[in-house]
């Protein structure tokens, strides 16, 4: 049986605009020490023979993701991965992934990440374009983004990826094409775009609000989708998810697990794992989770049991190549389109869904509007 780890580093070196995730500034080196010591020794006292699979568990995929793990120094990565084989077994063919944003790291750096182990790195660009970086306070600019790529190539990596933002406040339609028409040149192995969303309490949310930013226009997002549609398979790279297109063999093997509804055991602040059966999380504040691992040894604040048929739904869906209605038979014991005739009918009617070749899969509108469709089934 196999699993992925996801190790989660929350440190920024600032705060993006439009971020919602579970991040802290970037204050000292003695906060990211203690906070390294405490993720240490969170997977040091994870009971992994007590999980489905026991001493046959493989781990196949390890994820550092953020905040901004490129801040963690190749001495801190060797000490959590010391701690990660303490505990599990390690797949020789291991997909091992570092989210890094630019101008966190330099040549050296690089080198020793991949000299750990680190085989594919997934940095954050956004957009190429400076102005826009400057309104995301994203703290870093193009030139950054270009040296990162750069070095990595440098470096030795072959396996890269980069996040893009579409359907930013003012971005038109050339704007997108440019950055498109940049990211292509590159040619990393992988790309992740995404449409931007505006999460509430966010900085952005309030400068929408209070009228300095303009809300993103709908439509152009959708023109925005449409034409990044058309452009990535030209260019040698197939969708296999929504927002993520890879050249082939490329597909990231560590995200494929959660929309697959694969176990995913995961560590540090706020962290969400799945072990087959039920989801749960770590507290949400670095602080308050620092403290609990060092006086409790776990942090843990949810624990709860997944409707699995629906989650496997909504989040196959993600996948191009949908959900395989005899797979999901097998898997629950019952018929899909039975199970869910009257939101399937509903969707079907929208053109938002489709069966093809016995799989069910989003449409090309369904894709625009995933959210809609996804839904139905939470
Ligand atoms: S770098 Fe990423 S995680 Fe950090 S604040 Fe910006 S969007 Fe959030």
């Amino acid at each position: 049986m196999t699993a992925g780890i996801y190790l989660h580093i929350p440190f920024c070196k600032s705060r993006c605009s439009y971020c919602d995730f579970a991040t802290d500034v970037y204050k000292s080196s003695e906060a990211v020490e203690r906070y390294v010591a405490a993720l240490c020794r969170e997977l040091e006292h994870f009971d992994s023979q007590a999980l489905a699979g026991g001493s046959d568990l493989l781990i196949d995929t390890v994820y550092f993701g953020g905040g901004t793990p490129s801040l963690l120094t190749p001495k801190q990565v060797e000490k959590i991965l010391a701690s990660l084989h303490s505990k599990f077994t390690i797949d020789l063919c291991l997909e091992m992934t570092m989210e890094m944003n630019p101008a966190t790291v330099s040549l050296t750096t690089l080198k020793d990440y991949k000299s750990l182990g680190v085989n594919r790195a997934s940095f954050g660009v956004q957009t190429f374009d400076d102005t826009e970086l400057k309104r995301l306070a994203r703290g870093h600019d193009a030139n950054d983004a270009r040296e990162t790529f750069r070095m990595l190539r440098e470096a030795g990596f072959e396996n890269v990826s980069f996040d893009l933002i579409a359907g930013l406040p003012r971005q038109t339609l050339g704007d997108w094409e440019r950055n498109l028409d940049e990211a292509l040149k590159l040619r990393p192995e992988h790309l992740s775009l995404y449409l931007l969303e505006i999460h509430e309490g966010t900085p952005l949310a309030e400068q929408i609000r209070s009228r300095r930013q303009p809300l993103p226009d709908e439509e152009i997002a959708a023109e925005m989708y449409e034409l990044l549609l058309e452009r990535m398979p030209a260019a040698g790279y197939a969708q296999y998810e929504v927002s993520n297109f890879s050249k082939p063999g490329f597909e990231s093997k560590h995200n494929s697990k959660y929309w697959l509804l694969e176990p995913v055991y995961a560590f540090g602040v706020s962290a969400h794992s799945f072990d087959g059966t039920q989801r749960y999380a770590n507290e949400r504040d670095t602080a308050q989770y620092v403290q609990l691992i060092e006086e409790k040894r776990t942090s843990e604040t949810m624990r709860e049991n997944i409707d699995a048929a629906s989650e496997f739904v909504f989040l196959g869906l993600r996948m191009t190549n949908g959900i395989d209605l005899a797979v999901f038979e097998n898997r629950f014991g019952f018929n899909l389109r039975q199970k869910y005739g009257r939101q399937l009918e509903t969707l079907f009617e929208s053109e938002l869904v489709e069966i093809y070749e016995d799989r069910l899969l989003l449409t090309r509108k369904g894709m625009l509007f995933s959210n809609e469709v996804f839904s139905v089934f939470v």
